[in-house]
């Protein structure tokens, strides 16, 4: 059985600033007129809909949207929203979010570049990017006959927001193989060993200031026929909760047995679930079908 994802969060700021508090420079109130991202505009956009990047489509706008194409531009941008009193917050797939319909009156940091998003391969380190998406990271780590992310199958997500949250299964989380992670603070970058984490139950103990730019992951030599075998079956699971979770009067469904083929649980959902079948086989299919191992 899976463990239940941890209660949703809101964004939270890395910056908290007084609800009242404009937003603007604290010591020079004639920059207010001033963009507080001049030569950033590229990186910069305002008043983007967060629906469009969240896992559950839902969230009103962010008065910043930024999405750094470099390491430096994501430090000089931290850098300006502490100068200006502006709330910081980071976004990886939304997964664990609830955007309030009203918006986010802050800058939400999207790592979303490829510069955010590569994968080096060092026998069993890897060195990955916090915007790299969890799936198609644990698929490629298990093709290389690396194990240790299978309890990753199914959870959707970047590895910034999984490192944030501790994510995994009951009894498996990330701090099993993070090994040191970067982050970009106010202050600057820092390098923190996953050891010195107070890592706990969908926690990392990082703080709200801290944004996950790369980690280095320790894996170990596994069997890809073992952990394709492990990934299945965790990805079925995921399916079988999907398809219970809908839980309304009129609609019947059925617990799908763990180890149920794959066709079956589709087959199950479009003939019994033909009204519903947009979202669940949806679901089913980015799980059950785009993240199986070919
Ligand atoms: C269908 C479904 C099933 C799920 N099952 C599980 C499960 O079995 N186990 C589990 O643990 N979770 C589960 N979750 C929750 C979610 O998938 C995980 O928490 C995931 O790790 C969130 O990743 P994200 O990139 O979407 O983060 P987001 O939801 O975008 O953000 C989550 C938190 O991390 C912070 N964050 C994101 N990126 C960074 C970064 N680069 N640096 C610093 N902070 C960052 C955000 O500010 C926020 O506080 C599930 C969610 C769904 C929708």
């Amino acid at each position: 059985m899976r463990s239940r994802p941890a209660a949703r969060r809101t964004l939270d700021p890395i910056e908290p600033a007084a609800s009242t508090a404009p937003i603007g420079p604290r010591t020079e109130p004639l920059m207010r007129i001033a963009s507080p991202f001049i030569g950033l505009e590229s990186i910069v956009a305002e008043h983007v809909p967060l629906a469009r990047h969240t896992w559950f489509k839902l969230g009103g706008p962010a008065r910043y949207f930024i999405t750094p194409r470099s390491v430096e531009q994501l430090q000089d941008a931290v850098r300006r929203c502490v100068d200006f009193n502006i709330p910081i917050y980071v976004l990886g797939l939304g997964a664990n979010l609830l955007v309030a319909d009203e918006g986010v009156n802050a800058a939400v940091f999207r790592l979303s570049d490829d510069c955010f998003r590569v994968a080096r391969f060092d026998g069993v380190r890897v060195e990955v990017g916090a915007g790299v998406d969890m799936q198609k990271l644990l698929l490629r780590t298990a093709r290389s006959g690396l194990a240790g992310l299978e309890c990753m199958a199914g959870i959707p997500g970047t590895v910034g927001g999984a490192i944030r949250m501790n994510a995994g299964t009951r009894d498996r989380w990330m701090d099993r193989v993070v090994s040191e992670i970067t982050v970009c603070e106010p202050a600057g970058l820092r390098s923190i060993a996953g050891a010195d984490l107070p890592w706990g139950y969908r926690s990392s103990g990082l703080s709200d200031r801290s944004v996950v730019v790369e980690a280095v992951l320790a894996l170990q030599p596994g069997d890809t026929a073992d952990m394709r075998r492990e990934i299945e079956e965790r990805l079925l699971v995921d399916a079988r909760v999907f398809v219970a979770s809908f839980d309304r009067p009129n609609i019947r469904y059925r617990i799908v047995e763990k180890r149920e083929p794959r066709e079956q649980l589709l087959r199950f959902i479009r003939d019994e679930h033909p009204n519903e079948a947009g979202i669940v086989y949806c679901l089913a299919r980015n799980t059950v079908d785009d993240a199986t191992m070919p």
